[in-house]
């Protein structure tokens, strides 16, 4: 393929963002189409880790290994866990791990950074894409067609671009989050519950987690199983009236742990989806996926940030190969397989976690990984 080539990125998340840094760096200027009207209209959500051979192998190609370091907070890889009681079941200290944190907002803005001006487009939100008589697509913000000639479709769960390639959707996985912030100097006992890093309290498929993030801020979660509609109510609920659903949830928790529903400030409600384990589409030039838009998973893998920043590694490669869609073809192979274990592992994860027996599962992991 050719410098020259007209790629659009829909979708400046992790994702999106790095593909269009490691197309600058190979001379190529993408346009990154974000709905979003700026970086900070809304929380990016909470902590993200990077690991060694995926996320920060690609902030390394990227050139932006030393930002990360910078920025990311190796002191915060611990884990605790609790049982409804509040009692204290493991605690270990993850400091020793190579898979530091860093907050998302945080690694959004240095991935920013890295881009000559103009490569992302604010307030974009792309609301279709259609293929275009003369070759290429066109891609339409406002209803204002632009041409192009390959589209990367970075827009996460509800990707416009998937269509495109496959009829699959997001499936509700039966469990939604709660989420809720804090701050440290405003919530001490919420800051001694967390520890070094996160904490899961886990007891009858509930659970509550919380995780440090940067700036003396702490993310928290509630989660439960509701079916699709009753998860649908409530994300058109008033946040006092989710919290009263979850005080009623939660009853016969320990205090120390409840205080988390009660006194965090409400965040927003997050039913979890996945895509199909393994989807995968005839490849077709011209437009293709990567990331959350290509492998949607719940979050208790840990790896969505890590595969979608090893995509857009392995997707800058292919679109600057002179063997074009040959590459991409064998990129999207690539991708899917590798989403494949950590699929099933969040998969897994969720089941296990929100079960009768979830602290003793969330256990006999934690133990599984110290021993190994
Ligand atoms: C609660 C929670 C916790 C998580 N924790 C972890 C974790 O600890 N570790 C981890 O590895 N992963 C975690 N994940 C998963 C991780 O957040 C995702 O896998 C990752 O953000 C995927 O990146 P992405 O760039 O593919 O998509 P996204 O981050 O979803 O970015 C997509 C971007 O596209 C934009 N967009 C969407 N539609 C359009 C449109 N039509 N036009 C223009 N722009 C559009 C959006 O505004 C967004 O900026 C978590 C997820 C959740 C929900």
């Amino acid at each position: 393929m050719t410098t020259n080539l007209r790629i659009a990125i829909v979708g400046g998340g992790p994702g999106g963002l790095m593909l269009a840094r490691l197309l600058q760096m190979r001379g190529v200027a993408a346009t990154v189409f974000e709905r979003d009207s700026h970086a900070d209209e809304r929380p990016q959500g909470g902590s993200l880790d990077l690991h060694a051979e995926t996320g920060q192998r690609a902030m390394a190609l990227a050139g932006l290994e030393a930002a990360f370091r910078a920025a990311a907070r190796p002191e915060d890889q611990g884990d605790r866990l609790y049982d409804a009681s509040g009692r204290l079941l493991f605690d270990r200290d993850g400091s020793g791990d190579n898979r530091p944190e860093i907050d998302r907002t945080v690694l959004r803005q240095i991935l920013l950074d890295s881009l000559d001006p103009g490569i992302v487009r604010w307030g974009s939100k792309v609301d279709a894409i259609e293929p275009a008589a003369a070759g290429g697509y066109a891609v339409a913000v406002d209803g204002l067609p632009e041409h192009f000639d390959v589209v990367v479709g970075a827009d996460g769960a509800w990707s416009r671009v998937r269509p495109l390639l496959t009829d699959a959707v997001p499936i509700y996985e039966g469990a939604t989050l709660v989420e809720f912030g804090f701050d440290t100097a405003r919530h001490p006992a919420v800051d001694a519950l967390v520890g070094g890093g996160k904490m899961f309290a886990v007891g009858d498929n509930r659970m509550l987690i919380a995780q440090r993030n940067g700036h003396g801020h702490i993310r928290g979660y509630a989660g439960l199983r509701l079916d699709e509609a009753e998860a649908r109510r409530w994300m058109e609920m008033a946040p006092q009236a989710v919290r009263a659903r979850l005080r009623d949830a939660f009853v016969g928790w320990a205090p120390a742990l409840t205080d988390l529903i009660d006194s965090g400030d409400f965040i927003g409600v997050r039913p979890l989806h996945a895509l199909p384990v393994g989807l995968s589409w005839p490849t077709r030039p011209g437009v293709t996926l990567l990331g959350d838009a290509a492998h949607l998973m719940s979050p208790f893998s840990g790896e969505g940030v890590n595969l979608a920043l090893a995509d857009a590694a392995d997707l800058a490669e292919a679109l600057v190969s002179p063997a074009e869609w040959e590459a991409v073809a064998a990129c999207e192979a690539t991708m899917i397989a590798r989403a494949v274990p950590a699929a099933e592992g969040a998969a897994a994860g969720l089941e296990v976690t929100l079960s009768s027996d979830g602290v003793n599962a969330v256990l006999d992991h934690y133990r599984e990984r110290v021993a190994a």
